[in-house]
């Protein structure tokens, strides 16, 4: 018996010491301290000890239990010990503040679409949409633009097929809403627009809004002054603009917008070409013929139109000079806006 506890004491003693893992300690208090582990079966074993030997023996037993159970519990100690500094010296640092989840939002492309459309709105225009794959009629007949004009030839039209044709601007809704409703009318339709081409300034696809306005007595004083009202409130009250003869098919007179360079307000530098001037729009009185086509008499009305492009007014706005920017998708770039 004696020698049991002693053997007992030593194994303890040697497992323990290669006990590594919270995991492995637990299972070595069950084997040696659990109700059925190697100490309880000993104290029972004492029992069957003849009775002089039982104090010596039980004495000794409860000794060898005891020191087993401060084993435990020191090495136990030790290793909530080590869990701690551990925690201590790792990176995580409880006291910074939580990561917020980013928030999207509007394409610049977008964010000035929706800001030219609330202009124009807050000037009466109500906002029309159309297809972006349009016929060969609306597009150019009915804009006076008939087959082998030259006009075409600006365009770059991306065909579907002979008659159906990716729009090149956004006029076809001229043609579309005349066709379908009488004066007065004024409308401006936004959308996506698509010509064969791409360089800095140009994308196959790009963004216009088309306007035009159709009442009795209409003149170009009135195109003036809604364009001027226009391009004050998008870019500065004090803003120099200046009407430039142009030619359009659809119009008659026709006329380019220009406003003094937003860069070198008028100086000359490299966006404006040393000209002082950025043309950011076309617009004319409506031709007749373009009346006659839906059927309005053009001795009873007249009206102007115009076509902006979106991305252009948002380079002028930004100062950007590559327009393949809003295009690439680079939130670097995207999220100043
Ligand atoms: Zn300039």
């Amino acid at each position: 018996m004696e020698q049991e506890l002693i053997t007992l004491q030593n194994q303890a003693k040697e497992q323990l010491a290669a006990v590594e893992r919270t995991d492995q300690l637990e299972e070595f208090r069950i084997r040696f301290l659990g109700r059925k582990g190697q100490c309880s079966t000993v104290m029972r074993a004492l029992g069957t000890v003849p009775k002089e030997d039982k104090p010596r023996l039980g004495e000794m037993a409860n000794a060898v239990k005891k020191e087993i159970e401060s084993w435990y519990t020191e090495k136990q100690q030790s290793f909530s010990a080590s869990l701690e500094s551990s925690s201590n010296n790792s990176t995580i640092d409880l006291t910074l503040p939580g990561r917020k989840p980013q928030t999207g939002k509007l394409h610049p492309v977008t964010q000035i679409m929706n800001e030219v459309c609330s202009i124009f709105e807050s000037l009466g225009f109500s906002v029309a949409e159309g297809p972006d794959v349009e016929h060969d009629h609306y597009n150019f007949e009915a804009l006076n633009i008939p087959a082998h004009h030259p006009a075409r030839d600006m365009h770059d039209t991306f065909y579907v097929s002979d008659s159906i044709l990716l729009r090149t601007h956004t006029s076809p809704m001229q043609a579309r809403i005349m066709e379908s409703q009488q004066p007065p009318l004024r409308v401006i339709a936004p959308g996506k627009v698509y010509r064969c081409d791409s360089d800095i300034t140009h994308t196959p696809m790009f963004h216009q809004v088309e306007g035009f306005l159709v009442d009795r007595s209409i003149s170009f004083a009135d195109l003036k002054g809604i364009l001027t009202i226009f391009t004050q409130k998008m870019f500065d009250k004090d803003l120099d603009l200046r009407f430039r003869p142009s030619f359009f098919p659809f119009t008659e007179p026709s006329a380019e917008v220009d406003i003094a360079c937003v860069i070198c307000k008028g100086k000359g530098c490299r966006v404006c070409k040393h000209t002082g001037w950025l043309e950011i729009l076309g617009s004319g009185m409506i031709d007749p013929e373009v009346f006659k086509k839906v059927g309005y008499d053009p001795e009873v009305y007249s009206g102007f139109a115009f076509g902006l492009g979106i991305e252009r007014i948002a380079m002028l706005k930004y100062g950007i000079d590559d327009i393949r920017l809003y295009y690439e998708n680079d939130l670097r770039f995207l999220s100043q806006f």
